[in-house]
């Protein structure tokens, strides 16, 4: 439901849900931008179409990020953005209430750099007279999985869409040595998955260390992996008001970006609840920090 869309009973301009956006308390946005959409179409003309009740599961967004100012005669930087993964300088250009699938993604891509190509440059004039013109170069870049998996082609989300690696090439070390399809870079490099996934491998050998073995055999032992995965997260929730590994319905787990932040950049607490090596989660936040300064 986005504004321009034709041939629906209301019409709800991006511009307003953008302004929503800005003003909405951070960590709250989606639903308050949600609750506005509601706000403005037409409930009587069949919502159910629209959006149902409390859901928002579907949400296509896309967003701006400026990552520096040069001045062009000189080439210095007047402005820079330190940090580019941030949500910090984020500002949605789009909202769409739909489900994301390949010829969305593809019709989405064209218009971005449709307009893309015909943005033009914006004079801003000052009161003591100064004219600035401002040009932006702009790049469709920091997919999600499924956008760069449609965009770059893989036609696989388990695939590696830099070097096309299934899980089976990640496990083996030969896997190390694949080309790179250089092109695809372009389409950026989410880390968001990388700290989910290496906090929850800790987490899952964390819950094992009583027992010192992957595999959780005979009642006695999953009783023991289960006290202990209880103790942690109540540790977790007691220590760093995080919520660990609950089932959140729908969406997998309580586990996100967040929780993984805040993790590894405690790690003496984290080491003291868990019994996993300081150094260690030490070490793979060294890992995670240099994946997300690229
Ligand atoms: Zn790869």
């Amino acid at each position: 439901m986005a504004g321009n869309e034709a041939g629906h009973g209301a019409i709800v301009r991006n511009r307003d849900l953008i302004d929503v956006w800005i003003e909405a308390p951070r960590g709250n946005r989606k639903q308050v931008v949600y609750e506005k959409i509601l706000s403005l179409i037409d409930i009587t003309d069949e919502p159910s179409k629209h959006l149902k009740k409390n859901n928002d599961e579907f949400l296509f967004l896309i967003v701006m990020t400026p990552l520096r100012l040069i001045d062009m005669e000189t080439n210095k930087v007047l402005w820079k953005n330190e940090s580019p993964s941030s949500t910090l300088y984020c500002r949605p250009i789009k909202f769409l209430f739909k489900k994301e699938n390949a010829d969305l993604v593809r019709n989405t891509e064209k218009e971005i750099i449709t307009k893309i190509e015909n943005t033009i440059p914006i004079e801003i004039k000052t009161k003591e007279g100064h004219s600035y013109i401002i040009d932006v170069d702009m790049m469709l870049t920091m997919l999600d999985g499924i956008v760069g998996d449609v965009l770059s082609e893989t036609n696989s989300t388990m695939k590696c869409i830099i070097c096309g690696a299934t899980p089976k090439d990640m496990n083996t070390l030969a896997g190390i040595n694949r080309p790179p399809n250089v092109d695809n870079y372009r389409f950026g490099l989410s880390t968001l998955h990388c700290w989910i996934r290496f906090f929850e491998c800790l987490l899952h050998i964390e819950y094992r260390l009583p027992i010192k073995s992957w595999q959780v055999r005979g009642p006695e032992n999953k009783a023991i992996v289960e006290a202990n995965k209880k103790r942690i997260q109540a540790e977790f929730r007691a220590k760093l008001s995080l919520l660990v590994d609950n089932p959140k319905p729908g969406y997998g787990s309580s586990n996100d970006g967040n929780t993984a932040r805040i993790f590894f950049h405690n790690p003496q607490t984290s080491s003291d609840i868990t019994g996993v090596d300081r150094e260690l989660i030490e070490k793979f936040a060294i890992i995670l920090g240099v994946l997300a300064s690229g």
